[in-house]
């Protein structure tokens, strides 16, 4: 069996790595140049975290994670307004870079990945599947795989225009790292935040004197400003705390992470013999924080399907019946997505929260949680099984989707 998997981030990297194991030829086309390691620090647990472990990643993920003692916001001055102490290893939580994640997946897998191309067009056949990529070539192919992230190219192709799925949440994102030991040091291993109505900055301590920068704020028009960096310098600049230090240093993309924050909700994630997988159907945001997890969910019970294989030994199936094998992966999956989905809608308002009230009301649910057994509490009540914030059940949102 031959697959083509368009998008070599974490579901497309964790689906070749799944389907190579079972004897098929996988071949992943990926637009960026060159292998991509940038991005954020993400809250890695639940399902995702026990496909990695399946696949072997845990000692790896270990060595590369990143301890969060404390989380905490700050006002213009630098000075503490709330904060939560966060016990070694809290809620079975790991901290982990996106592009770490990703380079130890990508690291495991066999498959050519084909830099700087992407899919231009589709035809299916009964037979199979043909896929023109950027360079000219035809590719005949068992599958077509449209792991390409929330803007899919594939989706496009195959499904209709993006405004059909795509549901933006109001809000644009960034984030960028710099060299900078002094401010590394002085941040360390807490998670500090600021915010002002409708705006959010927060910074991390990296290895090797370097920060990552995490911008979040309200804009009604999804469209992208003309000039990321500039606008970013711009808006935040005034803020005070360690802004006016950290934006000269703001680069512009592909360096600088940024995008309108958006969830993708589709009737059906497959057509004949292609399917989607990862943000490119089932985006659940940074809201919900869970999307690398389930990204890793998808794929492992992608391949399950396609392949016949059990829960610990994708193989074995060589003759997969691509359209009913999608359907059952979307069966699986659907319930798990659409709890995160909706536990993400319900966040929107408290990351960069709209009103001066809404600030107040946060940094006291934040004192709460930090009473003895309340932050479970608290994310029973706002969550389908807990936030980076509260709490984080390692199997709680969606658990792990069986058959
Ligand atoms: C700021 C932020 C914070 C987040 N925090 C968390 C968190 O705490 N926990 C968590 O679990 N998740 C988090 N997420 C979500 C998580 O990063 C994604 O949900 C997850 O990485 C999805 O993986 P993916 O492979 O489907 O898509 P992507 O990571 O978007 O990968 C898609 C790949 O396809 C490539 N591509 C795109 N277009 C094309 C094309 N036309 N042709 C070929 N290739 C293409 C891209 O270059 C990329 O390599 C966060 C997201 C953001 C934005």
């Amino acid at each position: 069996m031959r697959a083509v998997v368009c998008g070599a981030g974490i579901a497309g990297l964790t689906l070749a790595w799944h389907l190579e194991r079972a004897g098929w030829d996988v071949e992943l086309v990926e637009r960026a140049g060159s292998f991509r390691d940038d991005g954020y620090m993400i809250d890695f647990y639940g399902p995702g975290a026990e496909v990695a472990a399946r696949m072997g990643l845990s000692e790896r993920l270990r060595e590369l994670r990143y301890e969060v003692n404390e989380l905490g916001y700050v006002d213009g001055d630098g000075r503490t307004t709330s904060r939560l102490t966060l016990p070694p290893g809290a809620y079975g939580v790991t901290s982990l870079l996106r592009g770490d994640l990703a380079r130890a997946v990508a690291d495991r897998v066999r498959s050519p990945v084909r830099y700087g191309l992407t899919v231009d067009a589709v035809e299916q056949g009964s037979g199979g599947v043909r896929v023109l990529l950027s360079d000219g070539t035809w590719r005949d192919a068992d599958l077509l795989v449209g792991a390409d992230g929330v803007h899919s190219r594939v989706r496009e192709l195959v499904f209709g225009p993006r405004e059909r799925f795509v549901r933006y949440l109001g809000h644009h994102v960034a984030a960028y790292s710099l060299d900078d030991e002094e401010l590394s040091r002085r941040v360390g291993v807490r998670y500090r935040m600021l915010t002002v109505p409708g705006m959010m900055a927060g910074a991390y301590a990296l290895r090797g004197g370097r920060l990552a920068m995490l911008f979040l704020h309200r804009e009604p028009d999804p469209a992208w400003p003309a000039a990321p960096a500039a606008a970013l310098r711009e808006r935040y600049g005034h803020l005070g705390w360690i802004l006016p230090r950290v934006l000269p240093h703001c680069p512009d993309p592909p360096e600088l992470y940024y995008d309108q924050v958006s969830q993708v909700e589709m009737d059906a994630w497959s057509r004949g013999r292609v399917v989607l997988l990862g943000d490119a159907c089932q985006a659940v945001s940074l809201f919900a924080g869970h999307g690398a997890s389930l990204a890793m969910a998808a794929a492992r019970v992608l391949a399950e399907e396609l392949t016949g294989g059990g829960p610990d030994v994708p193989g074995g199936g060589l003759l997969a019946d691509v359209p009913a094998a999608s359907a059952r992966y979307e069966a699986r999956m659907r319930g798990p997505v659409a709890r995160v989905q909706r536990f993400g809608r319900r966040f929107v308002k408290w990351m960069a929260p709209p009103s001066r009230g809404r600030i107040a009301a946060r940094d006291w649910l934040l004192r709460l949680a930090a009473l003895p057994g309340a932050g479970r509490l608290l994310a029973g009540r706002l969550g389908p099984g807990g936030h980076e914030l509260f709490s984080a059940s390692p199997r709680a949102p969606g658990s792990w989707p069986e058959r």
